[in-house]
C-alpha cells in the first residue's frame, strides 16, 4: 500500500506501538525520528551525541536536523508510502513535510492524532520497556519479557529509556503542549486530521486506524 501517514500524540500515546502494527498489517514502511536519533547516539556520531544532550533533558531537537533526516529517508525509502512515528512535532516540520511531498507530487493521506489522558501518559511511561536497537515497545508488566528482556524482533536488549524518568517527562509534556499541539489546527485545515481515543488497548485503537486506511484503499 502507498498510504502516507503521520502518527501524532503525546509521549506514551501509543504511536510506536501503532506504527509497528500498521507496518506489519499493511506493509507500509515506518520510520521513527526518535529511533533514528537513538541509533545515531549509540553509533556515537556527532549528530547523535548533539541530539542526545537535548533529548536527555526532554527538549526537541532543532527542526532543520529532523527535517534533513526525514528528507534523506524519503529519498531512499519513500516511494511506497510511509508511516512517520514522532514526526512532525512542530508546525515548521509539518510545513517542510508538505513542501517535500509537493516536490514529489504527493500529498499526505492521514494525520492520526492519538488522544490520551495525563493519567494514561504517566502510567504508560512509568511502565515502558523499549528495545535499544529497533525501538519495539512493550510494558514492564508483560509476563512474556519478565525473565528474558530481549526484543522478539531483533534480539536487542529491552530497557527503560533514560528520558522516561518522571522529571524529564514533565519537560517533554510541556514541549508537547507548546510545540506539537498546534499541529491539531494545522492538520484540521488540511482536512487530513483524524482524532482517535488512544486510552484504549492497542487492538481497539488499531481497529480504528485500520478502518481509516482501508477507506482510502
Ligand atoms: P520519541 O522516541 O519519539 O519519544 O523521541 C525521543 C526524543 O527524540 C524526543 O523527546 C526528542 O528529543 C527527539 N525527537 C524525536 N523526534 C523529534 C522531532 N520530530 N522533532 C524534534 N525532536 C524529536
Amino acid at each position: 500500500m502507498k498510504s502516507r501517514i503521520v502518527l501524532l500524540g503525546a509521549p506514551g500515546s501509543g504511536k510506536g506501538t501503532q506504527a509497528e502494527m500498521i507496518t506489519r498489517h499493511f506493509a507500509i514502511s515506518v520510520t521513527s525520528t526518535g529511533t533514528i536519533l537513538r541509533r545515531e547516539r549509540d553509533l556515537g556520531t556527532p549528530l547523535g551525541l548533539e541530539a542526545d544532550e537535548i533529548s536527555k533533558q526532554g527538549g526537541l531537537v532543532p527542526d532543520q536536523i529532523i527535517v534533513k533526516l526525514i528528507e534523506d529517508w524519503l529519498n531512499l525509502h519513500g516511494q511506497n508510502g510511509f508511516v512517520f512515528d514522532g514526526f512532525p512535532r512542530t508546525v515548521r516540520q509539518a510545513e517542510r513535510l508538505n513542501e517535500i511531498l509537493a516536490r514529489l507530487g504527493k500529498t499526505l493521506d492521514l494525520a492520526i492524532w492519538l488522544d490520551v489522558s495525563q493519567q494514561t501518559v504517566r502510567d504508560r511511561i512509568a511502565g515502558r520497556l523499549q528495545c535499544r536497537r529497533c525501538g519495539f515497545t512493550t510494558s514492564l508488566t508483560s509476563a512474556r519479557f519478565a525473565d528474558r528482556p530481549v526484543c522478539p524482533y531483533c534480539d536487542g536488549p529491552l530497557i527503560r529509556r533514560e528520558d522516561d524518568d518522571a522529571t524529564v517527562l514533565q519537560t517533554r509534556l510541556a514541549e508537547f503542549k507548546a510545540k506539537t499541539e498546534p499541529l491539531l489546527s494545522f492538520y484540521e485545515k488540511d482536512d487530513a486530521l483524524h482524532r482517535i481515543d488512544g486510552n484504549r488497548d492497542r487492538e481497539a485503537v488499531f481497529a480504528d486506524i485500520s478502518a481509516l486506511i482501508e477507506e482510502r484503499k
